[in-house]
């Protein structure tokens, strides 16, 4: 089953959205398999956020990641990588439908409030920088025949 990598970013923690954005994913049907509330090092961030490095926005993307508690998710579920950037909406929220993240709770690209996989070989990536591999889990839960 494929799993993605989300995490509600520094904003999103601080205007008390993890559970909203939980609770989304919950109902869609995928199913929470890792999480946790931390803080980035500037490695973790540079790292994670390597692909732009040479964008003129990546020491800003850098301290905002890094300013505070982010809540780091692994979620698991047919086609989850894609289905989460959907609800997730357009990077800049001025381009993000209703309905989505982004969309609802986000006025600017640069305090999107969410962070997901766009790719399997990205999700495979961050899952492995973020998680001990301990720390996902594999279990059933009783409905998961009505969902899948
Ligand atoms: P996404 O998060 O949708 O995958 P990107 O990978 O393109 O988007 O960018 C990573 C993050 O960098 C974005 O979520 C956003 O917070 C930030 N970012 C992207 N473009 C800009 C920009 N032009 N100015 C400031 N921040 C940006
Ligand atoms: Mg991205």
């Amino acid at each position: 089953m494929e799993k993605t990598f989300l995490m509600v970013k520094p904003d999103g923690v601080q205007r008390n959205l993890v559970g909203e954005i939980i609770n989304r994913f919950e109902s869609k049907g995928f199913k929470l398999v890792g999480a946790k509330l931390m803080n980035i090092s500037n490695d973790l961030a540079e790292n994670h956020y390597g692909e732009h490095k040479e964008r003129p926005f990546f020491g800003e993307l850098v301290q905002f990641i890094t300013s505070g508690p982010v809540f780091a998710m692994v979620w698991e579920g047919e086609n989850v990588i894609s289905i989460a950037r959907d609800m997730m909406g357009k990077t800049n929220p001025l381009e993000a439908a209703s309905g989505t993240v982004r969309g609802d709770f986000a006025m600017t690209v640069g305090k999107n409030i969410i962070h997901g996989s766009d790719s399997p070989e990205s999700a495979e990536r961050e899952i492995d920088l973020f998680f001990n591999e301990n720390d996902v889990l594999s279990y059933s839960k009783q409905d998961s025949a009505w969902i899948y």
